[in-house]
């Protein structure tokens, strides 16, 4: 196992760095040479949003400055804007980076704010990101909605008997407010109260802001029994609703909200022998961090390596939270937990969550761990080695630059259609991705149906439509490469190299348990025996991705050419929609999809159409439930 190896800065490439971001929602955090984060930022697109800082329109100051300031953004993925934006918050309070402070828009904070050591201390809504503030001041939210809001300040004011007039009326009144009357308030404005028993409703507000409920629910009820047995039956009735208020409105929550626990969610994304783990830290149910940990030429077994990795991470002093979240069982989970249980003096669980708000997590984690590996692979190099490494393996007679994988895909024999996808430079070139159906190949027959997909491709390399490959891929064995070989031959084709990719197979003769695998092989024109290439090696993946992608692109192009088809006959299931009123609602809308779509009075502007005929048709597709794609 290589060394843990966080995030390394490297000479910011915003345009290749831009390119590999999702279009999904997070934060983006900015960090200049030295590491320092100096901009927290979010969006519901990361993509769109980081790009807009280098499309020159951002006229703030530090934007201005950013060719000298930037030198690496970190991302974090979440799953929806409102995650995100509290995340944002988290982060910008943990680091407090320096243009954030004077430059952030506030208009999306919404927070409450109370001051322990303030006169007679009150609850306050924030409408702007704090100005200067006393220390002591504390700030829970931001709320995702001012609906939330101000269901919580309601539950306050009425429950937590603090005051919720501003100072100027508390220092200026001489008669105690309708608060007073109604017991919400013990009117410090003019009575002598009881400073004890004020900061106690205080401390449970805080209590209860900091979501801390369970303890405030025990605190509650001690009360209410110590008010009960005193026979102060008004004021333990006032501590039962109180209960029941903080359960009806902590009851929605349950589901989303993790308990006020400390977590440690752990993702992971591989690509051949190269992993990135990423940990999400998830600190009294909010997530507060993220930390990525990257690992070359790594080929330890996923189970074993995850122990031996804990182990050092939470034996080298970092944070040790109640539950760590992974995505894979390891078999020693139970003493690991207990050796983090004696580190951390408490309980402490280590689980492989299948469902829910934790199994959520480590998949977020996951998403992460791809997202921040794809960013940090700088291409050049890293590709050139690798292609260099194929070629050499695989003795290709050439630098394989441009790389075409093909796949065939049918239905129970029909309908065959063919991938073509093309890597350049060791990456997809979606542009270049081409479809085929199959026109002279009757029934299954795939070794024809390559036969005839390579013809129509390597003809449009004759006539110089498309460049010419450097390297065939071929999904299969021998049989199938034979037909590659083939058709290059007959078209007096040569340069280009051509290999197919065997999957791996059940090895005749074991069973049950002992069920064992072979390798997937390579297959190369003229030789006997395939090669095999070493298990999780870079060079395999690479054959692997490229085989993967041109299965998924022919099976997406193979369901869209089936829902057409069905649609189609759709039109036959119709009474009275025989061929010749079918024609003319092709030739009038152009697609079944636009006859689906379209109102009863576009049908019936069809010629031929009737009235009847158009309710007919608009029923049968507004009632089809069974052809929604
Ligand atoms: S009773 Fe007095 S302290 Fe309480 S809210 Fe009213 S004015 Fe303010």
């Amino acid at each position: 196992m290589s060394q843990d190896t966080p995030t390394e800065p490297v000479a910011f490439d915003h345009q290749a760095f831009t390119a590999r971001l999702p279009e999904s929602p997070g934060v983006y955090i900015m960090k200049d040479a030295k590491g320092a984060i100096f901009y927290i930022g979010k969006s519901i697109n990361l993509k769109s949003r980081v790009r807009s800082y280098f499309s020159g329109g951002d006229s703030r100051p530090f934007v201005k400055r950013l060719d000298k300031l930037l030198d690496s953004i970190d991302v974090i993925l979440t799953a929806t804007e409102a995650e995100a934006l509290v995340l944002e918050n988290t982060l910008i309070k943990a680091h407090q980076p320096r243009f954030n402070v004077m430059l952030r828009d506030d208009k999306s904070y919404l927070s409450l704010s109370i001051d322990p050591k303030g006169v007679w201390p009150r609850v306050e809504v924030m409408r702007s990101r704090p100005g200067k503030k006393p220390p002591s001041v504390r700030h829970f939210g931001p709320y995702h909605s001012s609906r939330a809001l101000r269901q919580t300040l309601q539950l306050l004011n009425r429950h937590f008997m603090l005051r919720t007039c501003p100072d100027h009326v508390l220092n200026n009144r001489s008669r105690p407010c309708l608060q007073y009357q109604i017991k919400r308030c013990p009117a410090p404005c003019v009575f002598e109260v009881d400073r004890a028993q004020y900061d106690e409703h205080v401390h449970e507000t805080i209590l209860f802001l900091d979501g801390k409920t369970e303890e405030l629910k025990l605190r509650l009820t001690d009360r209410m029994m110590e008010a009960s047995e005193a026979m102060d039956f008004e004021v333990a009735a006032r501590f039962r609703d109180q209960l029941r208020a903080i359960d009806t409105m902590m009851e929605p929550q349950q589901a989303e909200v993790a308990q006020d626990i400390d977590q440690d969610a752990f993702g992971q994304y591989r690509e051949g022998d190269r992993l990135t783990i990423q940990a999400l830290f998830v600190r009294g149910g909010r997530l507060e961090g993220t930390r990525v940990f990257s690992f070359k030429d790594h080929d330890v077994p996923e189970a074993e390596f995850y122990s031996s990795f804990l182990n050092l991470y939470y034996q080298g002093g970092n944070a040790i939270p109640h539950e760590v979240l992974l995505p894979i069982e390891i078999e020693d989970a139970e003493a690991l937990a207990d050796v983090l249980g004696g580190l951390r003096g408490g309980k402490v669980a280590v689980l492989t969550p299948q469902r829910g708000r934790k199994k959520e997590l480590v998949d977020s984690a996951g998403r992460n761990a791809e997202n921040t590996f794809k960013s940090q692979q700088v291409g050049g190099e890293q590709a050139a080695d690798l292609l260099e490494k194929l070629q050499k393996r695989l003795k290709l007679s050439r630098w394989p630059e441009r790389i075409e994988c093909f796949d065939i895909s049918n239905f129970q024999g029909a309908q065959v259609v063919a991938s073509m996808v093309v890597f350049e430079g060791g990456q997809p070139s979606k542009k270049e991705y081409r479809h085929f159906k199959i026109k002279t190949v009757e029934g299954q027959d795939d070794f024809a149906s390559m036969y005839e997909v390579l013809e129509r491709r390597f003809k449009r390399a004759l006539t110089g439509e498309w460049p010419s490959p450097d390297l065939v891929v071929i999904d299969g064995g021998k049989g199938q490469l034979g037909q590659a070989v083939t058709i290059l031959s007959d078209l007096g084709i040569h340069g280009v190299d051509a290999i197919s990719l065997a999957k791996s197979r059940v090895d005749p003769g074991s069973t049950g348990d002992a069920v064992t695998r072979s390798p997937e092989r390579v297959f190369l024109p003229g030789r006997k025996n395939p090669i095999v290439l070493r298990q999780n090696s870079a060079e395999l993946f690479l054959l692997q991705r490229l085989r993967d992608e041109a299965h998924r692109f022919a099976i997406t192009f193979h369901r869209q050419q089936r829902r057409k088809a069905t649609l189609r006959s759709a039109l036959d299931d119709i009474p009275g929609v025989g061929p010749g009123k079918k024609k003319a609602l092709l030739d009038h809308f152009g697609a079944v999809k636009k006859i689906r779509g379209a109102s009863l009075d576009q049908l019936a502007a069809v010629d031929g159409i009737s009235i009847a005929l158009a309710r007919r048709i608009f029923a049968f597709f507004n009632s089809e439930a069974a052809l929604d794609p």
